[in-house]
């Protein structure tokens, strides 16, 4: 069973090296004969229906992106990991922008938040999502009276994208690049089924989805 799994992305790469790249061939080796220059990095989920570089039709080059499970930044000094080392490396090296916390419906680590006995044969993962813990908090405070649960979870996405956004300021090279007017942050949540993209400015009291003209079918 492995092993097909193992070939289907090999038949995967093969496709790629024989039908896409060739068509895009000269922007990829424009992208490896420089250092990159990454004008936004993204936080998303690990979940395998998010595809940051798909949803803001980004090439090679153009996005930094660091995916955990529940679109985590823990605050700083809070942990000492790979997160935290990728925001401070995308503000200081090549200098990123803009920051995005992207969240997402249907998200198993918000199912997590809500429901922790889901969560409670997965030690890391549990320990993991106390960085989301005030997000159930805010969450529950403003849920309405007999709100239905996927009401709430909607909340809990959003208050989630909110808090790490909070978190993220609290990074040393992110408050001071944020002070000197050198980078802005955004939070978003994408929707899987509908691929609605909403996004929440400094400033902003809601979420607000991006526009489009029309659909194409
Ligand atoms: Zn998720």
């Amino acid at each position: 069973m492995s092993a097909a799994v193992l070939e289907k992305l090999r038949a995967g790469i093969r496709r790629f090296r024989t039908e896409v790249y060739p068509g895009h061939e000269e922007t990829y080796i424009e992208a490896a004969s420089k250092p990159q220059r990454p004008s936004a990095l993204i936080v998303a989920c690990a979940d395998s229906r998010i595809d940051p570089e798909l949803i803001t039709q980004s090439g090679p080059g153009e996005l930094f992106v660091t995916r955990n499970i529940g679109n985590l930044v823990p605050a700083s000094g809070e942990m000492l990991g790979g997160v935290s080392a990728v925001i401070e490396y995308a503000v200081s090296a090549p200098g990123v922008q803009h920051i995005v916390v992207c969240g997402h419906s249907d998200c198993g680590a918000m199912k997590g938040l809500l429901e922790p006995e889901a969560v409670a044969q997965m030690p890391t993962v549990e320990n993991w999502l106390k960085n989301a813990h005030t997000a159930l908090s805010v969450a529950k405070a403003l849920a309405q009276k007999d709100e239905r649960p996927s009401e709430l979870k909607r909340r809990v996405t959003e208050q989630n994208v909110l808090l790490q956004l909070q978190h993220l300021r609290t990074h040393p090279s992110v408050a001071g690049a944020m002070a000197k007017g050198e980078l802005t942050i955004s939070g978003w949540v994408y929707d899987i089924g509908s691929g609605e993209v909403r996004i929440f400015e400094e400033g902003d009291s809601v979420f607000v989805p991006v526009e489009v003209e029309e659909v194409k079918a």
